[in-house]
């Protein structure tokens, strides 16, 4: 690179990637071949529109690669001719979400999500997004005591509060979820369901956590946290959709007005690029191995955590994510967050449901172990992390240098 000051970030940026144990629940390592289809020449293409109908010439093969990486995107999750279509130029999870609103929601109507502060995302109606501007957000809430969805509950808020359209699918939610409830709450009051699976979509690829397909209208999803795929997002929706056909739409054709022109302009072409490679990717035997190591270390994570005297939210994990609630230890998520990285540990601080504390200053932290599971770590090692945490933030003790050991025996391919 000519460029040396940015070329000196980038080096430092991956000896850092390379030297810490990151437990961010929402990241993740891609492939030399993802790299290498977002840093190609696609980058330069304009292709407003969509295969066999776009704004610019010069599109033979840009159209080729995004029906290819529709193809892949539908056949990664079983989706091969059974009545599902894929969009995959949304820029990111959160455009994706405000298309999906925009194409099928009237503006005023009320979207119901999980409340920001019990594991939901923004997109979902939290109160400074515009998701919460444009509609009106009637947000459900989690079981105090269960710190778990409650679908009795969340069934009566929704006959009481009708919203048009009901999201599933989390942030900071460590138990799987049941769409078939989810589905019965959505017909209680002629909803559409929305399953955002941004953060376990790996995992269902990987067979370890139920399908949403089966009852959802429409399913989005971040390509780059457990998909392992580039920063991007796609968005499947069903040509068979009850409540799609009560008001006489096609949701696949108001997503893609939604997204093009309705929100967006040109795709970036070295995303769809990098979503294609993603999924081939994500279709290969070693992909269900990954995944179901991912759940298998995040389990180990949680029951060392445990022995060593953590509380964590809901008892423990189902999938890739828990929380621990470190109200126990006298310390808030964000100086736990301090500590760790003071050690070389990448966390993010959290609140838990119910948090008696400030979101900028939550009882909590997040972890997952989808990064740490790409780079090779197993069973042996999630003890080994679990321990550092206990020694940083129990016994106080520094071990950067152990971190960087471990970080060393299970090296990244990026050169730097
Ligand atoms: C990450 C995430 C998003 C947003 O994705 P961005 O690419 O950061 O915009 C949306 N919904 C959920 C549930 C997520 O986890």
């Amino acid at each position: 690179m000519k460029d040396k000051a940015i070329e000196k970030l980038i080096k430092s940026e991956i000896k850092r990637q390379n030297e810490t144990i990151n437990l961010i629940p929402s990241e993740n390592f891609v492939s030399q071949d993802v790299l290498g289809a977002l840093g190609s020449p696609l980058t330069n293409k304009y292709a407003e529109g969509y295969p066999g109908a776009r704004y610019y010439g010069g599109n033979t093969y840009v159209d080729d690669i995004e029906t290819v990486a529709k193809a892949r995107a539908l056949e990664v999750f079983g989706l091969k001719d059974v009545g599902w279509a894929v969009n995959v130029q949304p820029y990111s999870g959160s455009p994706a979400n405000l298309a999906v609103y925009v194409a099928l929601i009237p503006i005023g109507e009320k979207i119901m999500g999980l409340q920001l502060d019990m594991g939901g995302h923004l997109t979902h109606g939290h109160k400074v997004s515009f998701t919460s501007k444009a509609w009106q957000s009637v947000p459900y809430v989690l079981n105090k005591k269960t710190e778990s969805l409650d679908y009795e509950a969340i069934k009566k808020w929704a006959e009481k509060e009708k919203p048009k359209m009901i999201v599933a699918g989390y942030t900071a939610y460590p138990k799987v979820i049941d769409f078939k409830k989810f589905r019965e709450i959505a017909d209680s009051c002629g909803a559409y369901l929305m399953v955002d699976m941004s953060h376990f979509a790996g995992l269902v690829a990987g067979g370890v956590y139920p399908s949403p397909f089966k009852y959802a209208d429409v399913v989005t999803t971040t390509a780059h946290k457990t998909l392992r795929g580039p920063r991007a997002a796609m968005i499947f929706s069903s040509r068979n959709s009850k409540v799609a056909e009560g008001n006489k739409v096609e949701i696949p054709k108001l997503i893609n007005r939604a997204i093009f022109p309705g929100l967006q302009g040109g795709p970036h072409v070295n995303q769809i690029a990098g979503i294609a490679v993603a999924m081939h990717e994500a279709m290969q035997p070693s992909f269900k191995k990954y995944a179901k190591q991912v759940v298998l270390n995040a389990g180990i994570l949680a029951t060392e955590l445990k022995k060593h005297g953590f509380r964590l939210v809901g008892d423990g994990t189902e999938t890739h994510l828990l929380l621990v609630d470190l109200t126990n230890r006298r310390m808030g998520g964000g100086e736990a967050s301090d500590k760790l990285e003071k050690n070389g540990i990448i966390v993010n601080k959290n609140t838990i449901p119910y948090d008696p504390r400030p979101p900028l200053d939550p009882s909590g932290i997040r972890l997952g172990t989808p990064a740490l599971t790409t780079r090779g770590m197993k069973e042996k090692e999630m003890k080994q992390v679990a321990k550092f945490l206990k020694e940083v933030l129990v016994d106080g003790s520094d071990v950067s240098k152990e971190v960087k050991k471990l970080c060393r025996r299970f090296p990244l391919s990026y050169k730097n």
